[in-house]
């Protein structure tokens, strides 16, 4: 199979590194490529939007598969043009590509289609902007509706902020024609986290999730940049999320384009905000992430080119993805300046010593060869990445393959992946023990009204009957661990609460299960008759008691914290509004 790759950055590397494991290539091309994608493919002097230049070249080389790295030629329909040729080409179509091209095109969809995003508008005449601008209350964010380079978002922390970005992308056009739109939109706050999929328009597969570094200094300060590192797992993003992320955006979005009557097929990449249970979409790109592409593809045990070629023809059903359980960290090397002005043709030293280095691959972004050296071409220069145990062992490892490698002015940030880090690190509050793994299809509503007032927890299996000492020692050692309620689950003749009751002094919250023929209450018996001295708060039967012992739960936490009771109190006023929401309807439909 001959193989060709547009695009010369660090995801293109990436994805260079990955296709070539492929025992079936036969050729590999990347066009126009870098020092380091020339280890992997043979390099071709076409620019990633000389799409004529693209297309002579697949015909005469007879290439059987094109993969488009980056945005700017799926806008320009690179894949409608290869297509009519008859050229199999794995990307977004054109009118597809929108999804990422127009922020106004994608906004439009997710309103019409109920996919959770910031509330906004888009606009190209000014005055009505202004009136917008005026009608909503700070901060806000303006953005250019077209594609600049990650350059044009603008946030704004006052209504002034806001007329001045309108101005200079309305007005001033210093976005040229990727400004001739505007949207403005709510300023959401939480933490950002990249989600990936793998589509053929029909079946969506989840890649795993992933969190870049926008901004160029520590602690996510200075201005944004392509991204400065990105780690894979997103601790943010645990098994809760990621159904929730399916359900509420991916899907849904690949469905609604189907709807359209423009069939997604290719990589849709959801750029989100995560607030505790909440998640909105900031924006969607067509093409992988970068450099979220670095730690992905080395997660990724399955075929590339197989899942790709499925994406095309419409047989993504057929596929699982198999993915790596270690962790992958991508550290960006970049050139001292960068994002604003630096010096290129600065000679690399090192790359071979951190080449060697087990689990660890120098991606390259921007280096060309001057002689027999590897030179700095680009800001963003090298991704060195990592794979390894635990997102910290995997951390410092790639830390210590980029200390081997250097150049004048060379320049990264020192705490990629502290994020992932201080969640992982963050003392659960809340322990849950169910009495057997079959109880988590009931227990996941307790999990799920934690992450609404954002309590941290633990969850593990433990029986009263057949692993005491395990339900025990949870109990006993539960206080230490920094919890401060615990609840059991449990069905049949359900004394695990009290067996952890009697092993601790912290409240105890007890969910009978319905596990048996008496219908839970068997389990609801054995959990609420506890000897005086021992109490076990005991709540209702299967998911109701499930969802109000996490109620619960953060009630007696919200006593002494006063975010968590803030958190109740709208709980209860957004249970009050759908009430009353559905009172309206029912005398709207008796009228
Ligand atoms: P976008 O290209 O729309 O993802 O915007 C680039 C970056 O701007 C995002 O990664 C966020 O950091 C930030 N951003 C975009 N939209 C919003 C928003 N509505 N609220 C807060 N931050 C935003």
């Amino acid at each position: 199979m001959n193989i060709l790759v547009v695009g010369s950055g660090g995801r293109e590397h990436a994805l260079v590194w990955k296709i070539a494991q492929n025992k079936a290539v036969k050729n590999l091309f990347c066009a126009p490529g870098n020092a380091g994608i020339a280890q992997n493919a043979t390099c071709v002097d076409i620019k990633a939007d000389d799409i004529d230049g693209l297309l002579s070249f697949a015909l005469s080389e007879k290439i059987d598969l094109t993969v488009v790295g980056p945005e700017a030629p799926l806008a320009a329909g690179i894949v409608d043009i290869f297509e009519k040729k008859g050229l199999t080409v794995f990307g977004a179509s054109k009118k597809a590509a929108q999804l990422e091209a127009s922020k106004t095109f994608s906004k439009n969809l997710m309103i019409k289609y109920k996919i959770p995003t910031a509330q906004g508008q888009s606009f190209t005449n000014y005055d009505q902007a202004e009136k917008y601008i005026k009608s909503m209350a700070a901060p806000l964010v303006v953005k250019a509706d077209g594609l600049a380079a990650g350059k044009g978002v603008l946030i704004c922390n006052t209504e002034k902020e806001a007329l001045n970005a309108l101005t200079l992308i309305l007005k001033d056009q210093a976005f040229g024609s990727a400004g001739a739109r505007v949207v403005i939109e709510e300023c959401l706050i939480g933490e950002e986290a990249s989600f990936l999929a793998l589509t053929d328009g029909k079946t969506v597969l989840a890649l795993p999730s992933s969190q870049d570094h926008k901004r160029i200094f520590d602690n996510d300060e200075g201005p944004n940049t392509g991204g400065m590192g990105a780690y894979s797992p997103a601790p943010l993003v645990d098994s809760i999320m990621h159904d929730k992320i399916m359900n509420e955006v991916m899907i849904p979005t690949v469905n609604a384009m189907a709807a359209e009557g423009i069939p997604y097929k290719g990589i849709l990449y959801a750029g989100l905000m995560i607030d505790r249970d909440k998640i909105k979409v900031l924006e969607f790109n067509a093409r992988f992430g970068d450099p979220e592409a670095q730690p992905l593809l080395m997660r990724l045990k399955s075929d590339l080119v197989e899942l790709m070629l499925a994406c095309i023809d419409g047989t993504l059903d057929r596929h699982t993805m198999d993915i790596d359980d270690k962790a992958a960290v991508c550290l960006v090397m970049a050139a001292g300046g960068y994002p604003n002005s630096y010096a290129k043709g600065k000679v690399i030293t090192g790359l071979d010593v951190a080449a060697k280095i087990k689990d660890v691959v120098v991606f390259h972004a921007g280096t060309q060869f001057k002689g027999k050296s590897v030179v700095t071409s680009g800001g963003r220069v090298l991704g060195v990445t990592a794979l390894g145990e635990t997102v910290e062992k995997t951390i410092d490892k790639a830390y210590k393959a980029t200390a081997k490698i250097t150049w004048d002015k060379a320049f990264y940030r020192k705490d990629i992946g502290q994020k992932a880090l201080d969640r992982l690190n963050t003392p659960p509050k809340v322990g849950i023990v169910m009495g057997s793994d079959s109880d988590f299809a009931v227990m996941k509503e307790t999990l799920v009204t934690l992450k609404k007032f954002g309590i941290p927890y633990e969850i593990t299996v433990a029986s009263a009957h057949r692993t005491p000492e395990r339900a025990c020692e949870f109990a006993s050692t539960a206080r230490t661990r920094g919890i401060r309620v615990i609840i059991a689950a449990a069905g049949q003749a359900a004394h695990l609460a009290g067996a952890m009751a009697a092993h601790t002094t912290l409240p105890v919250i007890g969910v009978p299960i319905d596990a048996s023929s008496l219908n839970g209450l068997d389990a609801l018996l054995s959990t609420v008759q506890m000897p005086p001295g021992v109490p076990v708060a005991t709540v209702a039967i299967g998911k109701p008691g499930a969802t109000n012992a996490g109620i619960l739960a953060a009630q007696i936490l919200g006593v002494s914290d006063p975010q968590i009771e803030k958190y109740l109190e709208d709980h209860k006023k957004d249970m009050a509004k759908s009430v009353t929401k559905k009172a309206d309807a029912l005398a709207a439909k008796l009228k």
